[in-house]
């Protein structure tokens, strides 16, 4: 490439050669029906190699493809290109009076690259940003195109599919009339209060809650705690309210947050925690995360508590989120109600590499999945057993792309022989 394209938190630069940004669908196909190699970069905030073609494939950026949101009142969905984000997305939504059911962190991320790799917000009612979508529209390894709607038999490894079955252009996803959240954040809750039955407590008290510590005490520094009015209201009995705007990582500022004093406002300013308005180019962090069975949850954070000296040192913040269990084969809280334990750690990842092996020891008992777009040690072998449609999903692979054309190492690794 006469560009180095590198990933939002700039840990890694792509190997491919050729970084591809076509105008039409038309242009598009062609790309893919020339080329031996091929990978989709969404909007570049994985941090790991997931993304990348290798050194002879080709990478394409849907970018430059027209921006295509199509809400449709009636039947309550929309239709979204495959390079639009999030924020765009969120906005237009909303100007239909409607809504997505939940969001992540951060707004910026493409809904494609996310939903590829099972991105999540938080709620114990709430499966990953992937169980909202009703149909996923791909240019296959030849060029052709292929549509695979909910109902059908291969839907399941068709959302969150690492990008391994071709090209997604298009997603059809499931509205619900607009709705407000009001946002409170709460600080200091000792891990000490929380045995499984306050756990669940604590994480069903509002329509999402994220619990976050920096692991210099056994506890959480903060709980942010986001109401959905149209729902019945919960007291938060366990920890006081803030008395200044925070941000997740202790000392800094917290004017880039989501409104958090309790004002009711649309769901898109108040799901995320970051503001849309706040573009964030690039990130001194990395990431990584482990989702679980809910009922471990309390026993994976004393043993996460028991190495905390050794997390500390490297961690920015940690994140604790709850997510409904999901139908995609390859997804993470696949067939279990999952708790989510993710780390933002300093962006050295030589340091970090150890500890994040540690922190993958500390959790084994728990059989931990990690998120597909994020940093993680765990060897392929272990991985493949924690996903029992697995075989299912290989499959799908050869039958869509025999030639392994959408394969790179991350894939080859994750599906194995
Ligand atoms: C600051 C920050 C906050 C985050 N917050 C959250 C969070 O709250 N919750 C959470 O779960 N995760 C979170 N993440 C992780 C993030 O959601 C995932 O890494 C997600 O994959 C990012 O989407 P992307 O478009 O940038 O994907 P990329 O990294 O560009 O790509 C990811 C995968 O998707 C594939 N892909 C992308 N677009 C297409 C397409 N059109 N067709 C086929 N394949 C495609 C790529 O080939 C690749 O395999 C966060 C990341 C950052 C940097």
């Amino acid at each position: 490439m006469t560009e180095s394209v590198t990933n939002w938190a700039g840990n890694i630069t792509y190997a491919a050669k050729e970084l591809h940004r076509p105008r039409t669908t038309d242009a598009l196909r062609a790309l893919v029906a020339d080329s031996a190699r091929v990978r989709v970069l969404g909007s570049g905030h994985s941090f790991n190699d997931i993304a990348d073609a290798g050194e002879d494939g080709v990478l394409l950026s849907l970018a430059a493809l027209p921006p295509v949101i199509e809400v449709d009142a009636e039947s309550r969905t929309v239709r979204v290109g495959g390079g639009v984000r999030y924020a765009e997305l969120a906005r237009e939504v909303h100007r239909h009076g409607l809504a997505l059911a939940n969001m992540a962190s951060l707004p910026h991320i493409s809904v494609a690259g996310s939903v590829a790799t099972g991105t999540h917000g938080s709620g114990v009612g709430n499966g990953p940003l992937s169980s909202s979508v009703r149909a996923v529209e791909l240019v296959t390894a030849d060029g052709s195109t292929l549509t695979l709607e909910r109902g059908d038999e291969r839907f399941g490894g068709a959302v969150t599919a690492l990008g391994a079955l071709g090209v997604v252009t298009a997603l059809t996803l499931d509205l619900e009339p607009a709705y407000e959240v009001e946002q409170r954040v709460f600080t200091e809750l000792p891990l000490d209060v929380l045995d499984a039955g306050t756990f669940d407590a604590v994480m069903s008290a509002a329509y999402s809650v994220s619990l976050f510590t920096d692991w210099r005490e056994p506890g959480f520094r903060q709980v942010w705690v986001k109401h959905r009015t149209d729902r019945p209201r919960t007291g938060f009995p366990w920890a006081a309210p803030a008395t200044q705007k925070m941000h997740p990582v202790p000392g800094m500022p917290g004017v880039n947050c989501t409104e958090q004093f309790g004002a009711p406002g649309p769901w898109h300013e108040r799901l995320p925690h970051f503001r849309a308005e706040f573009t964030p180019s690039s990130g001194a962090e990395l990431q990584s995360e482990y989702l679980l069975p809910r009922e471990t949850a309390v026993d994976a954070l004393r043993a996460l508590d028991a190495v905390r000296e050794t997390i500390a040192p490297v961690l920015q913040t940690c994140e604790v989120r709850t997510v409904a269990a999901e139908e995609q084969w390859l997804g993470p809280a696949y067939g279990r109600d999952t708790v989510a334990l993710h780390f933002t750690w300093i962006e050295d990842t030589a340091t970090v590499l150890p500890v994040v092996r540690r922190v993958e020891e500390a959790l084994a008992p728990f059989a931990p999945r990690p998120h597909w777009g994020k940093v993680f040690a765990t060897p392929p072998a272990e991985l493949r057993s924690r996903y029992p449609r697995l075989h299912d999903f290989r499959a799908l692979v050869r039958e869509l792309d025999p030639e392994g054309v959408f394969g790179n190492a991350f894939v080859r690794s994750v599906l194995g022989g």
